[in-house]
């Protein structure tokens, strides 16, 4: 079956989606990335563009290999167009279970009978989109991180009744692409956001009740426990507009207060605060990325 795969299709082309585009078309897949806002993808494909001179500039790459990535890429703003043709399709629209529910019926509609079905969700349940189709044994969760042209991880879900073929070609299909996946059952967040989101969560409600300022979370996070980055600054680089939307599917999923997103984080989603992608989160991210500057809010 993982033969079979060449053409691929992506829808959003946000975040996560240009990230998927770009790893697939540099690994020689054929890649239509689809998004209904014209203006998301232009920023996606200068995002691919700059993210491979990035890649030239380290010697990972060279010129040529960032022109044949880009020359694998094509755009659609329209579903049924973008996917007529394809063996694999990831979904990586706006975490909205109605949403999603929508598309996924517009790829079963669209696509070959016999293509995959996959998500990048990364909470909501595999089962329940996979029945909104008529082929639920070729819907898979495939969960990538963010930045996906860096990051290893692939988590890979299956649904009710993923078909083992079909398992067995995105595990492939994820190692052929550089990737080490790993799999989970289907519970609300899987493992990575079961496990992320009540950290980040607790680190903003840690904020909130004046434990610590953002800096010192952060470095508490990063140099006490050798974190990477801490929790607020990944939860900008997320879109905190998405750790929302995971913490109501953990919290609606599990009926556990645990999960009860922070006041905080739910006042800077309604104030359209949601981080890197709209310049404001807990940091300022108009002074680029490696200059942190906490937002005003909380300096
Ligand atoms: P995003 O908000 O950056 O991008 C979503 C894109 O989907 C937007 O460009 C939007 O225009 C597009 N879209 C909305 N409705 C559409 C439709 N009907 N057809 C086509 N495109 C549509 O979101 P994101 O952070 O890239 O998240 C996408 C998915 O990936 C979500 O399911 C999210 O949970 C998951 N995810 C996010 C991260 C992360 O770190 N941000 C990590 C792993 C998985």
């Amino acid at each position: 079956m993982i033969e079979s795969i060449r053409n691929i299709a992506v829808i959003g082309s946000g975040t996560m989606g240009n990230g998927i585009a770009h790893v697939f078309a540099q690994n020689g897949y054929s890649v239509n990335l689809i998004d209904i806002k014209p203006e998301a993808l232009e920023k996606a494909v200068a995002t691919i563009a700059k993210n491979l001179d990035r890649q030239v500039s380290k010697g990972l790459i060279d010129e040529a290999g960032k022109n044949a990535t880009l020359a694998n890429i094509k755009t659609h703003t329209n579903i049924p167009e973008g996917i007529s043709e394809s063996h694999l399709v990831v979904e990586a629209a706006t975490e909205r279970l109605d949403l999603k529910l929508k598309i996924f019926d517009e790829m079963d509609a669209h696509a070959p009978s016999n293509c995959i079905l996959a998500t990048n969700t990364s909470s909501i349940s595999i089962t329940e989109l996979a029945a909104a189709t008529g082929r639920p044994d070729k819907v898979i969760g495939m969960h990538f991180m963010n930045p996906v042209p860096v990051m290893k991880l692939v988590e890979i879900i299956n649904g009710y009744s993923t078909s083992t073929e079909v398992t067995d070609a995105i595990i492939a299909l994820s190692k052929n692409i550089g990737k080490v996946p790993a799999m989970a059952n289907d519970y609300p967040g899987f493992i990575a956001n079961r496990i992320l989101m009540p950290m980040i969560n607790e680190a903003i409600y840690t904020l909130f009740e004046g434990v610590g300022k953002v800096e010192e979370i952060d470095t508490v996070m990063k140099l006490g426990m050798a974190h990477p980055m801490g929790p607020l600054q990944l939860a900008d680089f997320i879109g905190l507009d998405v750790c929302l939307a995971i913490l109501n599917v953990l919290h609606d999923g599990f009926g556990n207060p645990k999960y009860a997103p922070c006041p905080l984080l739910v006042n800077m989603v309604m104030a359209g605060k949601l981080g890197v992608k709209t310049g404001e989160g807990f940091y300022s991210w108009t002074h680029g990325t490696k200059d942190l500057v906490v937002a005003q809010r909380f300096a």
